[in-house]
């Protein structure tokens, strides 16, 4: 079964993720190395390594392989970051961009995943990441201000909250739109101002909270 998993992880780096353009060596070493089919549900297992999205309970979903190597390679880290990630879910994409930046705090709102993730990422034995629950539409100061911010939940707009919590030269991604039509953006910091790009198209679950969308909205 070990075997077999990893051969399936493999797979995926190159059919879904090198064969789509993600370029980074560290991000491809990323995405061979975390178990994937560790996050996902028992019962979805067999599914881990398939290339799309996968239920995680509560109604929500962990991303599609390619997306989360995507969405980390345009944070452009080098590995002395302190990164800041909204919506913990499964916790892997947490556990991918652990294994390439120093520290990430990651910020889930519903309790019940955030005991999963951190009962997971125990067992995995990352040391580096920093789980929190509350609302990650209003970042986490506390730790601010983060090299990169990865959003993966969809947003009305960048909040203000996460721009104001990014280091000078920091990054920001996150989906941007509503149900039927979303943008993953990067916003940049650069000398105090914010310049942004429109990358790719994208699905993803709702961005609740004070800067998300509100119920009846979505
Ligand atoms: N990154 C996750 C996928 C997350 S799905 C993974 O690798 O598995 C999006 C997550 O964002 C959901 O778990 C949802 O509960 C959470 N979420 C939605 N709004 C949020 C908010 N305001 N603050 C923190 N988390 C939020």
């Amino acid at each position: 079964m070990k075997d077999e998993l990893n051969q399936a992880r493999e797979l995926m780096v190159s059919e879904q993720i090198t064969r789509r353009g993600v370029t980074s060596p560290r991000v491809l070493e990323a995405m061979r190395s975390v178990p994937r089919d560790r996050f996902v549900p028992e019962d979805s297992q067999a599914y881990a390594y398939d290339d799309y999205p996968l239920p995680i309970g509560q109604g929500q979903t962990i991303s599609q392989p390619y997306i989360v190597a995507l969405m980390t390679q345009l944070l452009q880290l080098e590995g002395n970051e302190v990164v800041l990630e909204i919506g913990t879910g499964s916790g892997y994409q947490a556990a991918v961009l652990a294994s390439i930046a120093k520290t990430v705090h990651s910020v889930e709102l519903l309790p019940e995943l955030s005991e999963r993730a951190a009962r997971i990422l125990g067992e995995l034995g990352y040391l580096n990441i920093h789980l929190h629950a509350g609302d990650g539409s209003q970042g986490w100061p506390k730790t601010a201000p983060y090299q990169g911010i990865l959003v993966t939940a969809a947003a009305p707009k960048p909040p203000q909250a996460l721009l104001d919590q990014l280091a000078e030269g920091g990054r920001l991604v996150i989906p941007v739109g509503d149900r039927g039509n979303q943008e993953l953006q990067v916003w940049e910091k650069v000398k105090g101002d914010f310049s942004h790009e429109d990358i790719i198209p994208v699905a993803f679950v709702p961005l609740r909270g004070k800067e998300g969308w509100h119920e009846g909205q979505w």
